[in-house]
This record gives structure tokens, sequence and C-alpha cells, in this order.
């Protein structure tokens, strides 16, 4: 890509290296790590900055944490640093689960710009990351890559390039048709469509009071136990406990929905589950013989892999969207040994029993 003085760019505001700094929080498989080669490249080839692209992942496969970062600066100024944005001028998540998570939003300075992937409304997702200074864009980026067949990458690409007010929509384009011509040249259309919906489709609200959030400062990870102070013979003290395990911000926006008038109790959907996630209990089959049936999916578990529904012979399980006309409804009781067995609601308070039965989501109408 040529430079034309037209598209280079002065960065609004820097650190005190003299950096512009971008972290992308996400899950593995939605695409964070291209969308943030897609972004530096397009800075540095086609605005004629300086910048570095890095990712930092997990065990590779969908559903771990996965952040990106994006370091640039002016054209003159060397790039000599390759740590994890600590403090992010511009912050995109991925996944609207992933803001209430230790972390997410950790290190934003008061004028930050937050680019939230969700189907709520910019008041709601706000309120839900506690954001109340900066400006918050929210564009429903997984509505849109439904549609479009596409991943939510370039969705939040074209939301991201509106709300950073400097980068150039036409050069991050070319960007993308690059980075899919040669292997899929079939993707570059619909991924461009993508891009144009998330930077038209956006929501972007910027913050005029003194608001309550107060930026959380970024603290590195320092492991409890070494050198000095672990037991002797490395003896685990406090094992923990599965029960806890809270997979809901793993999911891509998809998930099963259980319909128990079709299901025939084979057992196939939790033969297939990886993570147990579905309850089973005493009751009667289809001729009135007592048996274990299927109670639904225990959704704390479930990462939305949808091995499932693949599996399932009589569509019992459909692959929906996360939309709010889902609202969970019931109490999820969570297993273990009589000991550890806790009985309490998805958002770890004491459970309410007696509320609807049968399945732990409904279709709100
Ligand atoms: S989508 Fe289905 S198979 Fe995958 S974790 Fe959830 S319940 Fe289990
Ligand atoms: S695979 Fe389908 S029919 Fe079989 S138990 Fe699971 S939901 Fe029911």
């Amino acid at each position: 890509m040529k430079v034309t003085e037209k598209q280079q760019v002065t960065l609004p505001r820097t650190n005190e290296l003299g950096f512009y700094e971008m972290r992308l929080e996400a899950v593995g498989g939605l695409g964070a790590n291209l969308a943030g080669q897609v972004l530096a490249q397009s800075l540095v080839l086609g605005q004629g900055l300086n910048g570095a692209h890095f990712s930092s992942y997990g065990s590779e496969k969908k559903g771990s944490p996965v952040k990106s970062f994006v370091r640039v600066c002016a054209p003159d100024k060397e790039v000599r640093s390759s740590s994890p944005v600590e403090r992010p001028h511009l912050l995109g998540v991925f996944h609207h689960c992933l803001l209430p998570v230790e972390g997410t939003t950790a290190g934003l300075y008061p004028d930050s710009v937050i680019v939230v992937n969700s189907p709520d409304s910019v008041e709601e997702v706000a309120d839900r990351g506690r954001i109340g200074s900066g400006t918050l864009a929210v564009v429903d980026a997984l509505l849109i890559s439904v549609q479009e067949n596409t991943r939510i990458n370039t969705a939040m690409l074209g939301a991201i390039v509106r709300a950073s007010g400097f980068i150039d929509p036409q050069v991050v384009r070319e960007g993308i048709d690059a980075s899919f011509r040669e292997k899929y040249p079939k993707l570059v259309e619909p991924n461009l469509k993508t891009f144009d919906r998330g930077y038209n489709e956006v929501k972007i609200w910027t913050f005029t009071g003194s608001g309550s959030f107060k930026p959380k400062p970024f603290q590195r990870y320092v492991p409890q136990l070494g050198y000095a102070n672990a037991p002797m013979g490395g003896i685990i003290t406090n094992p923990g406990n599965t029960a806890h395990k809270d997979l809901s911000a793993s999911r891509q926006g998809i998930f099963p929905i259980y319909h128990r008038h079709l299901c025939i109790d084979c057992g196939l959907c939790t033969q297939t589950c990886p993570d147990y996630v579905f309850v089973w209990e005493k009751g009667l089959d289809k001729n009135g013989k007592p048996a274990m049936v299927m109670k639904g999916p225990n959704y704390q578990y479930c990462k939305g892999c949808l091995k499932c529904v693949e599996i399932c012979p009589v569509a019992a399980l459909t692959m929906e969207c996360e939309r709010p006309e889902f609202r969970f409804t019931g109490d999820v009781q969570l297993w273990g040994p009589p000991d550890a067995l806790v009985t309490m609601s998805r958002n770890n308070e004491p459970a309410k029993w007696g509320q609807e039965e049968g399945y732990y989501w409904r279709r709100v109408s």
C-alpha cells in the first residue's frame, strides 16, 4: 500500500512513550488475533505509522481467553516494546460476557474508547461494565456476522475504526481484502460487507459527566505459592472445586436450546458433550415405566460447541443465538460430593427453588 499525504495520520493521544495502544479482549474462535493483525498492518502500511501487533492466548482451542495487542506511534519513532498493553487507549471487547471478568477493563484511561460486541443498549452495557467515563461504542457484531455468514471480527473492526476517530476505513477495507484475497477469495465480499455494517451500525456514546467508573490498575498475575512458601512435597492443601466453574463466557453467542417434547432420552448428547452439561433425573419413559429422563442443559458449564446439536437424532436440541429474548428463568443445581454439594443460582446467589420446571431458558415473546 502506498501512503498518500491525505492518509498520513496524527494520533489523537499517546502515552508517555509516544504510543497509541489498543487491546482486544476475546475468546478463542472470535478472530481477535486476525483483527489485531489487520488493524496494525493497515495503520503501518496504509497510514504511515510505525507499529507492532501480537496476541496472547492459552491452549489452542475455542473458548480459551485471547488478548490481542496493537501499539502504534509516529513514523520517526522506533517500537522497542513488546510488552502487553496494560493501559489501552482503545479497548475492544469481543463478547459482552467478558465485561465482568476480572481484568477485561483493567488499565483504562478516563477518556479511553471501549468497543463492545453486544445486542444490548449502550446504557445496559455501560451499566454491566461499570463504565462511566470515556467513549462507549456498542455493536451487535454477532447478529451481523450470522446474517452475513462471516465471523464477528470484521464487524468489530468496522466498529473499532468508526469509534477510534482516526483510522481510515478505506485503508482497513484494503487490509481485509489483502488478508482474504489469496486463500479465501470467496470470503472477501461478505467480510467487506460485514465491516461496512459494523462501521455503520455501531452506536457511540460519549460520557460527559463525572461517572462512577474508576479505572482499575492492570495487575500482573503473581503466583501465591513459590519456592519460598510452597508446602513440603508439593502437597495441594486446597484442591478447589469445579462446581464453581462458569463456562458461559466461553460461548461465542450461540448455544443449544432443549426441546423436551421432542426428546427421546437416548443419551447421545450426554455421551457427546465434553463438559457434562446435561442433567438427568428419575422419571417415566414414554411407556410410563420408571427411567432416567433428561432434564436439560446446565448452561453454567456449556461452552457452546454445539456438538450436542449435531448428534441429536430428533432435533430436540437446536442452535440459537443468545439474544435478549432468551431470558434465564431457572436456577441451576451444582453437583459434587455430598459434603461439597451446593445449590445456588447462576450468579452464585442462593437458589430459589420452586420456580419454573423444565427449561432453564425460555423464549420470551
Ligand atoms: S454446546 Fe452442547 S456439547 Fe457443547 S458444551 Fe454445550 S451442551 Fe455440551
Ligand atoms: S440426543 Fe437429543 S433425543 Fe437424545 S437425549 Fe439428547 S436431546 Fe434427547
